[in-house]
């Protein structure tokens, strides 16, 4: 079906026989002897160089030949004269699909910044660095559905447009069907939002969790998959709007069981990318090198697959947030008042600086921080028996911080009632998740991971705007 990938070309043994070549041109040069053509497919980080002799083509043809161009080729597959590459493809015959202008295009063969190639996000996968990062995406989403299948759990599909704010953090795209210039009012005069989707609030799903749980409550352990989107005006290099989330949710697990799933399942994703991503991840090392070359010695990070490596072999650190508190509150940063969110006691809530410094000065490797102060965590986490702190867990990262947040969920009707008058639920609008715990209650536990986050730490990419293909942030180019 349809022609040979050039990553299978380059793996066949070369007996002179014919084979069709489809890809982009990377570049062309035309010697005294001969011109080569090195064609791309995306199929593999290696182009595939392709020969033809000086004159064999007519003067026009070959002007359309250009960097970016678009070609069939037709030839013998030969033993490669050149180094690096075992076959090369005789050229036969040329057929353009499609030119592409020098004066133009964009991508000409020289090194483009990050940001000049984020403006341009609908050719950026023909560059080296993009193709790769999506051959690496894919294999760690197909990695996380390979994981959860072998271990029993089923992929659930949890809503786009709901009205739950799991986070309850007010960072909800509103989802409307209303005429904006006849909008609906209430008694009172306001907008009356709950007429937005045909008679109902609504919003795009902020996390598929509360969702996830009912499965729980019936499938026993469930993961979901899927789109989230934050509206948060954010500008960090690990804050997307549109951003997809893995959220397993499992019943009758405990906060410990949910720690050693997250660690599990994080290094056996990342053990699937080393194995099965090697010359992608050679790629993006070899580039981070290159980067770090101007950098004196001491800020020059580990390489890519040393760094990928270590979080696999070594146990991470399991911490509470109290301990946290009283390292940080002792580390030399915040005696030198160097931290820009100086750690005032126990209660605040992290920021990422504090988060880095833990995982990359302090212990050096992963940590799991659990038992959070209940006041700066979610309303459906566990409360612990002293009542001030709760069953949650952030796995944080070298490079990034938090890459997961998770927690032993609430199983208790009255308690998880409680806490939604607590922080201001209407419980009307979360009646039905009240209802898992009205008939036949379990305790049950999950975390959702930031698969950008995952995808950054394995790529090495410092902004997680490059990790996905058309990146959604405040002022996102708009396709
Ligand atoms: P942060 O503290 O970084 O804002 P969070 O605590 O708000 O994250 P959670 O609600 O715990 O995030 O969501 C679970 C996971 O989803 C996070 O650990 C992170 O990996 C990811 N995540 C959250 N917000 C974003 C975002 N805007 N863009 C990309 N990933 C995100
Ligand atoms: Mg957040
Ligand atoms: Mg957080
Ligand atoms: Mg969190």
């Amino acid at each position: 079906m349809g022609p040979l990938q050039i990553k299978d070309i380059l793996q066949t043994a070369p007996e002179n026989q014919s084979v069709v070549v489809k890809g982009w041109v990377r570049t062309k040069r035309e010697s005294k002897n001969a011109i080569f053509i090195a064609l791309n497919d995306g199929s593999t980080i290696h182009n595939i160089q392709a020969v033809a002799e000086p004159g064999q083509f007519s003067a026009e043809l070959l002007l359309t030949v250009t960097t970016g161009s678009c070609l069939k080729v037709t030839g013998q597959l030969v033993e490669s004269q050149g180094s690096g590459q075992t076959v090369e493809v005789k050229i036969t015959d040329i057929e353009v699909y499609g030119t592409a202008d020098p004066e133009q295009y964009p991508l000409q063969p020289k090194k483009h910044s990050l940001e000049f190639l984020r403006e341009i996000a609908h050719l950026r996968p023909r560059t080296n660095t993009f193709s790769a990062i999506l051959r690496i995406r894919h294999a760690l989403a197909f990695a996380v559905h390979q994981y959860f299948n072998e271990k029993g759990f089923f992929y659930l599909h949890t809503p786009v447009i709901t009205a739950s704010d799991a986070e309850g953090a007010g960072e909800m795209f509103r989802v409307t069907t209303l005429d904006l210039n006849n909008l609906p009012r209430t008694e009172e005069g306001a907008i009356n939002f709950k007429e937005d989707f045909f008679g109902r609030e609504a919003n795009l799903t902020v996390s598929g969790q509360l969702e996830g749980e009912l499965g729980a409550m019936a499938l026993s352990k469930i993961y979901t998959f899927g789109p989230t989107f934050r509206a948060e005006n954010s500008n960090t290099t690990r804050h997307l709007a549109e951003f997809w989330m893995i959220e397993p949710e499992m019943a009758f697990f405990e906060l410990e069981d949910n720690m050693d799933l997250a660690e599990d399942f994080v290094k056996k994703v990342i053990t699937y990318a080393l194995t099965n991503c090697k010359d992608d991840l050679n790629f993006l090392q070899n580039r981070l090198a290159e980067e770090d070359k101007n950098k004196p010695q001491n800020e020059r990070s580990l390489p890519l697959l040393e760094k990928l490596a270590f979080v696999v072999d070594n146990p991470f650190e399991r911490i509470t947030y109290t301990q946290a508190i009283e390292i940080l509150l002792k580390s030399k940063p915040q005696k030198e008042g160097k931290f820009q969110f100086p750690v005032t006691g126990w209660g605040i809530d992290l920021s990422s600086e504090h988060e880095r410094y833990l995982v990359e000065k302090h212990f050096k490797k992963p940590v799991i921080l659990t038992n959070y102060p209940r006041e700066i965590k979610s309303f459906y986490m566990k409360l612990d028996e002293d009542g001030k702190t709760v069953r949650a867990m952030d796995v944080l990262f070298p490079g990034i911080g938090e890459i997961i947040g998770g927690s032993q969920r609430e199983e208790d009707y009255e308690k998880l009632l409680g806490r939604v008058h607590e922080v201001g639920i209407d419980p009307e609008n979360v009646w039905w998740y009240l209802e898992t715990r009205k008939f036949g209650t379990a305790p049950h536990s999950g975390f959702g991971l930031g698969f950008e986050r995952l995808v950054q730490f394995v790529t090495g990419m410092g902004n997680i705007r490059d990790v996905i293909p058309f990146p959604r942030y405040p002022k996102s180019a708009e396709f």
